[in-house]
């Protein structure tokens, strides 16, 4: 199993050797801010930064290192789709709902694009284009028709890759063709995360890494906050909190905990490989998800000849050295050209899903939260960041489809997944029966 490292292999995430953690530090603990946030991803940064710079006091606090979290951990797929699909959604709650939800997906998108451009954040970001490879006949033809649906509603480009064109595309005949989004995007997610760190400091946003938040309560009347807020540094009084800790909630916030599934994703990151052999892999340097709802992904890493990919989430496994035999044996299979190749880090990260497969944003008892992102928190928890800040602020906003609807959860749930590898097993028996149909009979 140890061939399969390099000798110095870490099981850190490779974005943190180009962005490593800092211990930040926020200066003195005041006894009051405007705003308090919970947990300095993106969705916690982009609220801080936008209320700061609004003129609001905000101090945001992480149990970790500013950045521990999925934000510097994540493959850096920026993307404007949701595992629940656009046809599904349409067929589900209709096509003015379907319709307003994956608008707001495209400025999501578009918008977080916009603001590293605006502000200078040199993190790789690039539309690069992405390719879903389908994993049989059956899949291509779904595929076809979601973004055939798509197309027609909301005007989003693609185009369809036979099987026999496929080798432009990617190194591999393990897939019956796929679709290429020509304009979806890519970046450094640890570059990213650190851009909007030093921007928010600038700001003058208080940061407290290794300072965990253990009680948000109501305040007692007379002080003009709303809350007490209860850190391992200290005690506060906030107007407003936000609550940002998506796949990392505690169960000390019970409300939150019973409406997210935390599940594991897990990565890896290739040696540097000759550039040739790198290029004849992903020859457009596109990102590559497969068309399995149990997804494994590939790219290009944006700063050096590597290829980081992923996949098998959700698996139960800890070992770094047990995810980097399966996570190779996902590599061989779909570009054997790498089957010698060693992997020079490999590493989890902690993901939300929801019971109903939506990301959620919205105050519960006068505090606001946005989680739940079900793999797509690049572009969503920046937006989701942004929205909360515009409504803390007052300010006139377009409405945000994802506000209208409630937060399942189910009874008993406590924020302990336990049924997780049963959802696992489902998805794959799913994936496994598509495959098994014929293209023409997909229900
Ligand atoms: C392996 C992997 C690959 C992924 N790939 C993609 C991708 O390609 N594209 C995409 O769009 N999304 C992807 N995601 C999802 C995406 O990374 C997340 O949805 C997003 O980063 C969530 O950001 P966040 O700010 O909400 O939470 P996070 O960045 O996870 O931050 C939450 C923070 O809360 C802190 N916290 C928890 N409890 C407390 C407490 N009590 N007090 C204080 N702080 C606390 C944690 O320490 C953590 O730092 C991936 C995720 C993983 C794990």
């Amino acid at each position: 199993m140890t061939d399969l490292l390099i000798s110095d292999f870490s099981n850190t995430p490779y974005w943190w050797e180009a962005a490593p953690l800092t211990t930040a530090a926020g200066g003195t603990l005041a006894q009051a801010y405007d705003v308090v946030i919970v947990g300095s991803g993106y969705t916690g940064l982009r609220a801080a930064l936008t209320l700061a710079r609004a003129g609001r006091s905000v101090a945001v606090f992480d149990k970790e290192r500013p950045g521990y979290g999925a934000s510097r951990r994540n493959a850096g797929f920026l993307g404007r789709t949701l595992k629940k699909a656009y046809i599904d959604l349409k067929a589900a709650k209709g096509a003015a709902y379907a319709t307003a939800i994956y608008r707001d997906l495209a400025t999501a998108y578009e918008s977080t694009l916009a603001f590293i451009e605006e502000e200078g954040i040199d993190c790789h970001a690039v539309r690069c284009g992405r390719l879903i490879a389908a994993t049989s006949p059956a899949h291509y033809a779904v595929l076809e028709r979601e973004l055939t649906g798509m197309q027609a509603d909301l005007g989003l480009p693609f185009s369809m890759v036979s099987r026999a064109r496929l080798r432009e595309e990617m190194a591999s005949d393990l897939y019956d063709g796929g679709a290429v989004i020509p304009d979806l995007g890519s970046l450094h997610p640890g570059l990213y995360h650190h851009g909007l760190m030093t921007r928010a400091l600038a700001a003058g946003v208080a940061l407290f890494g290794e300072s965990a938040v253990t009680a948000v309560e109501p305040a007692a009347a007379g002080h003009g906050a709303r809350f007490r807020v209860t850190t391992a540094v200290g005690q506060m009084r906030a107007r407003d909190v936000v609550i940002a800790t998506n796949g990392y909630t505690p169960k000390s916030l019970p409300w939150h905990a019973r409406r997210v599934i935390p599940f594991v994703g897990y990565m890896a990151a290739t040696e540097p490989l000759p550039p040739a052999l790198l290029e004849k892999q992903l020859p457009h340097r596109r990102t590559v998800i497969d068309s399995n709802l149990d997804i494994d992904f590939f790219r290009p890493a944006p700063d050096s000849p590597r290829l980081l990919f992923g996949g098998a989430t959700a698996n139960g496994l800890d070992d770094p050295a047990a995810i980097a035999a399966l996570l190779h044996g996902r590599l061989r299979r779909a570009l054997p050209d790498l089957a010698d190749v060693k992997l020079s880090h490999v590493w989890t990260g902690q993901c939300a899903g929801t019971f109903d497969m939506m990301p959620h944003i919205g105050c519960h008892d006068g505090i606001w939260y946005g989680m739940g992102y079900n793999f797509a928190g690049v572009p969503m928890g920046s937006f989701f960041g942004l929205k909360i800040a515009q409504r803390i602020l007052g300010l006139p906003d377009a409405p945000c489809a994802f506000e209208s609807a409630a937060f399942p959860t189910l009874p008993l749930y406590r924020g302990n997944p336990w049924f997780l590898p049963i959802a696992m097993r489902y998805f794959a028996w799913k994936d496994a029966s598509l495959a098994r149909r014929s293209p023409a009979t997909r229900a």
